[in-house]
């Protein structure tokens, strides 16, 4: 028998090549005036030419978001949006622009306009990661979901290769979680699909051809419907593995979820055999082995031994993973997720 609950994100998403040209008329249509533009110091020069395309509607430019969102970069942040007067802030960038910009929000309710360039999804999501004296905690507000996402393709165009697959292996770890969440929707699991159809499909031609337009369009498509998944559903172990490992010894973000996906999947296969068989016939029968061959095939880092853990972390990520106990469709415990550790350190091939 169905029976579940649904709520729509409030979010206004405008998705299209070029849709990023029309940003001034996004910011004054948000009731704006006063814009600041976020960034990472990398993206400094595509910000200040966003901001300069806005001319009189910016205030100007902060360049300073960093990985995690810790809380003195927001504090910095928070002494330019009050000195500058401004309105609303627009993220340009990935999930650490995304992730000051939320912080921003958070303590002001200023508006968010959010115009992502990887495919990490927490555009659409109202969780916020913040880190704090080397620890990083979440919380979940409704200040914190970006009133709109602006979509445009061509300026991921230029996300490297690598940044792509693995970018894009994060994005589809919220949607293979998605289809077995406990609070999972019929709209949930169609999005989930269909986000992990476009990246099937897409990945393989960014790899060959980076700059291919309608790849490109096709993936941050699937970042879309994947992060709405993130957004609305509870994840389990696949995420609570990757905070562990990247909270206490520092393995980088979206690396990790690209390692750990096959084999968190494989572990859940048998207990969500039904939830996840649309996925699994995505990827060759098998879900675990399937998506390992995939992310093979695309050049994903395969093993945590490449992403600097070494095999002596692996007992107490074990323990962490394994504590505060949280729901999971198959039953977790701490024997299991050594062993499932020690399978992706070596980058074995799942067989589920
Ligand atoms: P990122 O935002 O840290 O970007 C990595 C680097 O790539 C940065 O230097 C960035 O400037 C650069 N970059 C981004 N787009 C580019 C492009 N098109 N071309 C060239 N360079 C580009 O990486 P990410 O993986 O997008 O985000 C990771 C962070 O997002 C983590 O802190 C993670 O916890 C957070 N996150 C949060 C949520 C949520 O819902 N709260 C969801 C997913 C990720």
């Amino acid at each position: 028998m169905r029976h579940f609950t649904y709520a729509g994100s409030p979010a206004r998403i405008l998705f299209g090549s070029g849709s990023s040209r029309d940003l001034a008329s996004v910011v004054t249509a948000a009731g704006c005036s006063r814009a600041l533009v976020l960034a990472t110091p990398h993206q400094k020069a595509d910000a200040e030419q966003l901001a300069g395309r806005l001319g009189s509607l910016s205030v100007g430019v902060f360049a300073g978001a960093v990985m995690h969102t810790p809380v003195e970069v927001t504090e910095a942040a928070m002494k330019i949006v009050a000195e500058s007067g401004a309105d609303c802030v627009v993220s340009l960038g990935g999930g650490s622009t995304t992730g000051l910009g939320k912080a921003i929000a958070y303590r002001t309710d200023l508006p968010q306009i959010v115009v992502p360039t990887t495919y990490a999804g927490s555009e659409v999501t109202s969780i916020l990661g913040q880190t704090q004296d080397g620890r990083k905690t979440t919380v979940k507000d409704p200040r914190i979901l970006p009133e709109v996402v602006i979509y445009d393709p061509d300026l991921t165009h230029g996300l490297p290769v690598a940044m792509s697959v693995t970018s894009a292996l994060n994005a589809m770890a919220h949607a293979v979680e998605g289809l077995y969440a406990q609070d999972r929707n019929p709209i949930s699991s169609l999005m989930a699909i269909e986000g992990l159809h476009a990246f099937a499909t897409s990945l393989p031609v960014i790899v060959k051809e980076p700059a291919s337009a309608e790849a490109r369009a096709d993936a941050l498509y699937g970042a879309w419907l994947c992060g709405t998944v993130l957004g609305a559903v509870g994840m389990a172990l696949h995420h609570k593995i990757c905070h562990t490992l990247g909270g206490s010894f520092d393995t980088p973000h979206a690396e990790t979820h690209a390692i750990m996906l096959p084999h968190t999947a494989a572990f859940n296969a048998a207990a969500a055999r039904e939830e996840l068989a649309p996925a699994a016939a995505l990827f060759g029968g098998t879900i675990g082995g399937g998506l390992w061959d995939f992310a093979r095939s695309i050049g994903a880092p395969m093993s945590l031994k490449d992403v600097g853990l070494v095999e002596a972390d692996l007992d107490r990520a074990a323990d962490i993973a394994s504590e505060n106990p949280y729901w999971n469709p198959r039953p977790i415990d701490r024997a299991s997720i050594r062993d499932l550790l020690q399978q992706a350190y070596e980058g074995n091939r799942p067989t589920d």
